[in-house]
């Protein structure tokens, strides 16, 4: 079994190492992963300027690692273009949840997108963020699900409360809550004028029963699974109505509304 591994804190940060030593017992592991911490950066693609691929030292013995001056989207692209017969990707351990809204801007979500774009089992894994962030029970999960997901076709978001195995409350299928810290940015002044900062805000977790937010609160494990479509209901009140006038207003024509006779 081969595992590409990628995340967005950056490739010398202990989850991603954590991640690495529990998934290498369970197959082949190679490490794609940025050159600098690219938290918040979603699904963003590098297209203007060359990427960087340079292999490193690993960590864990019997791994090879390479480093990507991009994002853990370009990590795992790149990694899929020169890398045969990859099974799976994991993206993680993420230091911080991705929750609710928050994973549409995640770089560990937009890591894992690319795997499961190519078809492949993907996982982006997170565990809550408070000191010290106890990695250990999300990298002995990854290494249980590796074995379970192998063949399928899915994108699992996977989080987990700060806590030790002994207090993990539940395992729970989830779906998406809402708010997050994305949707609390604070705008700052950075000093010079002209620039600014935008700073994470406290979080608005607005989570019902059934989501990824509430069972984390509840101390329980997340797993939410993603799709890559991202189509809500079809109806839309404030157009419905007025496709044909607007169609008219946009291409000229007659006075006959389209589509009635
Ligand atoms: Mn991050």
């Amino acid at each position: 079994m081969k595992i590409l591994v990628t995340n967005d804190d950056g490739i010398e940060a202990p989850g991603l190492w954590a991640l690495v030593g529990e998934l290498a017992r369970a197959g082949e592991v190679i490490v794609f992963a940025p050159s600098r911490e690219q938290s918040g950066i979603g699904t963003a693609i590098t297209l203007k300027q060359p990427v960087r691929l340079e292999e490193v030292e690993p960590l864990v013995a019997g791994v090879s690692a390479y480093r990507v001056e991009g994002t853990p989207a370009d990590s795992v692209i790149l990694g899929l273009e020169v890398t045969d017969g990859v099974d799976m990707v994991f993206s993680g351990i993420n230091r911080g949840s991705n929750l609710g809204n928050d994973v549409l801007l995640s770089g560990t979500v937009g890591g894992a997108l690319q795997g499961y774009l190519k078809g492949l089992p993907s996982v982006a894994i997170s565990v809550d963020y408070s000191e010290p962030v106890h990695f250990e029970v999300a990298a002995k999960l990854a290494g249980l699900l590796a074995h379970r997901i192998r063949g399928g076709s899915m994108l699992l978001n996977v989080n987990l409360p700060n806590v030790d195995s002994a207090s993990i409350r539940g395992l729970e299928i989830t779906r998406v809550g809402r708010g997050g810290y994305s949707t609390a940015f604070r705008m700052g002044q950075d000093g010079a004028p002209g620039a600014y900062r935008i700073a994470l805000g406290k979080p608005d977790w607005t989570g019902g029963q059934g989501t990824d937010i509430q069972a984390v609160r509840q101390g329980k494990i997340s797993i939410t699974p993603l799709k890559g479509t991202l189509s809500s209901a079809r109806k839309l009140p404030a157009l419905d109505g007025s496709l044909p006038a607007l169609l008219r207003e946009l291409v000229g024509g007659d006075e006959t509304p389209l589509g009635s006779s």
